[in-house]
């Protein structure tokens, strides 16, 4: 019988880490920062936090006075490639006095993204192949995804889309939505429509609600879902009215995109109480990133935070080999650890499925430690969250074992 190595187990951290794990999972506001002044009207509106994005370079520096050299390189080439933008909310979550910052290495960008490998594509899932029609892309039997925009409210250096959002490289996208809810209408088959982009939350409520009550009137569209980082990026744009609105259509299922435990604010808490207090189910996709997760510790606190905050972690993706990200990218090994640091170890309500979004466009394939050890006439062999071995009896065909006659003793007589 294999003999299994036990893998790195945290269910015991020493005191030390107890304390890291907990200020992990502390609420804070993302507080004004350098906004002090500015009203709390003006500040909880999501149009000012829009207007006041950092966009430029000297507006960065000028907040930012310790900027690396390479962080200065890439804003300074940032609008001809991936557009800069950061909100000032997210903007106050960075650590100025930390290189490592784990909220920028996610938005600011860097001189490291021109560097650009042989296996790395600028649309790296394949999906201008699936597309049927211009903002549509259909590569499973039973779904779509739906691209409404390319704006999002701030952009992300990793963007698997950064082909298209943000619009600094000349993609020139133009979602016609009569030709691909024309699409939707006339292939029976999709039951489930997934809108995305950029980001559909930056539309106004009244284009939004046109938008989700023309694909409502479609009756094999039984399911409509709203992948956005709104909630995150923008918590302010989450109001009353908004959910109210969206109410309106479900089964609506929103998916957010955190990263890391920092991300969620009391702001950010605040806004995804409001969706789900909507009756709208959340759940996280996280990309795995170098130098902002790929911890096992930061990513067990980031799961237990979700629930916390009524998500449910959902995907883990490894991260799509999109041009000028290798700074960014962690491995699939390390991936590996992670999931096996989750399972058994917490709720399983907080373990998201990890996965691979195939190069190429193959779509997303699951990638799990193996806990099936080996497989024979007679039984399964699998191992547990400790690596401790159980044997599960069935034929090597998958049938269940035949019965086999027990012997009874004879009872003797009285
Ligand atoms: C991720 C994705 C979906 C949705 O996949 P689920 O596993 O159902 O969440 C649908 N279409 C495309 C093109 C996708 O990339
Ligand atoms: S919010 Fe999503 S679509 Fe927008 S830049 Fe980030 S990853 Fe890309």
């Amino acid at each position: 019988m294999q003999i299994v190595n036990s893998t790195e187990d945290n269910a015991e951290d020493p005191p030390c880490c107890t304390q890291h794990f907990d200020s992990l999972k502390e609420f804070r506001s993302a507080g004004r920062g350098a906004w002090a002044e500015v009203p709390a009207h003006d500040w909880n509106d999501w149009h000012w936090q829009l207007k006041n994005r950092i966009t430029t370079v000297e507006r960065l520096r000028r907040l930012m006075p310790a900027l690396t050299a390479e962080e200065l390189a890439g804003a300074a080439l940032a609008n001809h490639k991936l557009a800069l933008a950061i909100t000032p909310c997210f903007f106050n979550l960075i650590d100025q006095d930390d290189e490592n910052c784990p909220i920028r290495w996610q938005v600011i960008p860097r001189g490291e993204e021109t560097l650009v490998s042989p296996w790395e594509m600028e649309d790296p899932c394949g999906e201008d192949s699936h597309s049927p029609v211009p903002g549509l892309v259909h590569r499973y039997p039973d779904r779509v995804l739906f691209l409404v925009t390319d704006r999002c409210a701030a952009y992300c250096r990793y963007c698997t889309r950064s082909r298209l959002v943000s619009n600094a490289s000349g993609y020139d996208f133009h979602p016609e939505f009569d030709r691909q809810i024309e699409y939707v209408r006339s292939h029976r088959q999709v039951r489930d429509v997934l809108l995305s982009g950029g980001d559909p939350l930056l539309f106004s409520d009244e284009k939004l609600e046109y938008l989700l009550s023309r694909l409502r009137a479609i009756p094999h569209v039984e399911f409509v879902r709203i992948g956005t980082r709104i909630p995150v990026f923008l918590p302010q744009r989450v109001t009353p009215a908004l959910c109210e609105m969206l109410a309106k259509f479900h089964p609506l299922f929103i998916s957010i995109h955190s990263n890391h435990p920092r991300e969620l604010t009391t702001e950010v808490r605040e806004a995804l109480e409001r969706l789900a207090n909507a009756g709208i189910p959340l759940g996280n996709q996280s990309v795995l990133l170098r130098h902002v997760n790929d911890d096992a510790l930061v990513m067990k606190a980031h799961v237990q935070k979700l629930l916390l905050c009524r998500v449910k972690p959902y995907y883990i993706y490894q991260c799509d080999l999109i041009a000028g990200s290798a700074h960014l990218r962690s491995s699939v090994r390390k991936g590996l650890q992670i999931m096996e640091s989750l399972r058994g170890h917490t709720s399983g309500y907080a373990v998201p499925q990890y996965v691979i979004d195939t190069p190429g466009g193959g779509g997303k394939v699951p990638v799990n430690p193996d806990y099936i050890l080996s497989r024979n006439r007679e039984r399964v062999v699998v191992r547990n969250y400790e690596g401790k071995v159980f044997e599960y009896p069935e034929a090597e065909d998958g049938t269940p074992l035949a019965p086999r006659p027990v012997e009874v003793e004879e009872p003797e007589c009285v």
